[in-house]
């Protein structure tokens, strides 16, 4: 007797240096991953090739029965709510060729999204935000990025929803890749935190403890968990800004839960409790028991998401 055959959905998520892709079953469990080292994927041969090295990988975690019924990509840019690709600085892909290529191999149609939006809709799915419904997801890394989801959905707006990064929260304050000045990146990402820590050790005329280069955040961790009071003092500085930014989402969103993901957040246990005191002294009264949570997924939460994002707009889910 023919057995009927099990939907899943792929997720895949386009970094720098890794093509990542899981296959996800339709309630959001990781049956298998994997990543692959992105080659250049410029030229249609290229694409085909790279689309159809995806599309084996996925096949081959699905097995005989099973069929993928719905494919997601995240990717390191700006998606509009039409799915045109307007910004993705960081990768050196063809994105546009590589979403027809992907959409060629697997036979479905692939929705691309902001890998930011694609981690926020992964936590909400299977992280640190089930059960929620509106939630505010912040990466903490190399920059700051975030997601807003609304009801169940990422707001996308004209692709630029979530920029949390670039929340101007020091009038006049450092310059940012983004052409203004004192935006959140330029204080609570890995850059910001070193920065911070460097300015407290002149203050206190201190050396600094060796750091390999300027975003090389996790020495610094290390120094105020080791009770380093110039690195404690940096670490509370870094807390209150990005306790300040999350009140100010707040007043505007009101969501249930704050998520906290990024390299960054592996750190959360140190600086988790700073930025909650932060937070709840700026707040409005009425957003102050929003809970500020770690990120569980980790580098699946932008697979998880896509596949997530894949099945909504294909209406499966
Ligand atoms: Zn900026």
């Amino acid at each position: 007797m023919a057995s009927e055959k099990v939907p899943y959905l792929v997720g895949i998520d386009v970094g720098g240096t890794t093509v990542k892709v899981a296959l996800v079953t339709m309630d959001g469990d990781v049956a298998d991953f994997s990543a692959v080292r992105t080659e250049s994927m410029q030229t249609p041969g290229e694409l085909a090739s790279a689309a159809g090295k995806v599309r084996a990988m996925a096949e081959g975690f699905a097995g005989d029965d099973a069929y993928i019924a719905a494919v997601g990509l995240a990717l390191p840019g700006v998606v509009t709510p039409e799915d045109e690709l307007l910004l993705a600085p960081n990768v050196q892909v063809n994105l546009e060729g590589l979403v027809d290529a992907l959409a060629e191999a697997f036979g479905v149609p692939v929705y691309p999204m902001n890998d930011a939006n694609a981690a926020a809709l992964g936590e909400l799915w299977r992280g640190s935000g089930q059960g929620a419904r509106n939630l505010v997801f912040v990466t903490l890394g190399t920059g700051v990025g975030g997601g807003i989801v609304v009801d169940g959905k990422v707001v996308v707006g004209r692709g630029g929803t979530g920029e949390i990064g670039h929340l101007p929260v020091v009038p006049g304050g450092r310059l940012c890749g983004c052409g203004n000045r004192g935006c959140l990146e330029m204080y609570t990402s890995a850059r910001g935190l070193v920065h911070l820590y460097r300015d407290a050790c002149a203050r206190h005329g201190q050396v600094p403890v060796e750091l390999e280069h300027d975003a090389h955040s996790l020495p610094v961790f290390e120094a105020a968990r080791h009770g380093d009071d110039v690195a404690v003092e940096a670490l509370d500085e870094y807390a209150r800004y990005l306790g300040r930014a999350l009140a100010m989402v707040a007043c505007t969103l009101d969501p249930d839960a704050f998520v906290v993901g990024g390299g960054m957040s592996a750190a959360f246990d140190l600086f988790g409790p700073l930025v909650e005191d932060a937070y709840r002294d700026t707040v409005i009264r009425t957003c102050r028991d929003i809970p500020i949570r770690p990120a569980s997924l980790g580098n699946l939460a932008g697979m998880v998401g896509a596949a997530y994002h894949g099945a909504q707009r294909s209406g499966l889910l």
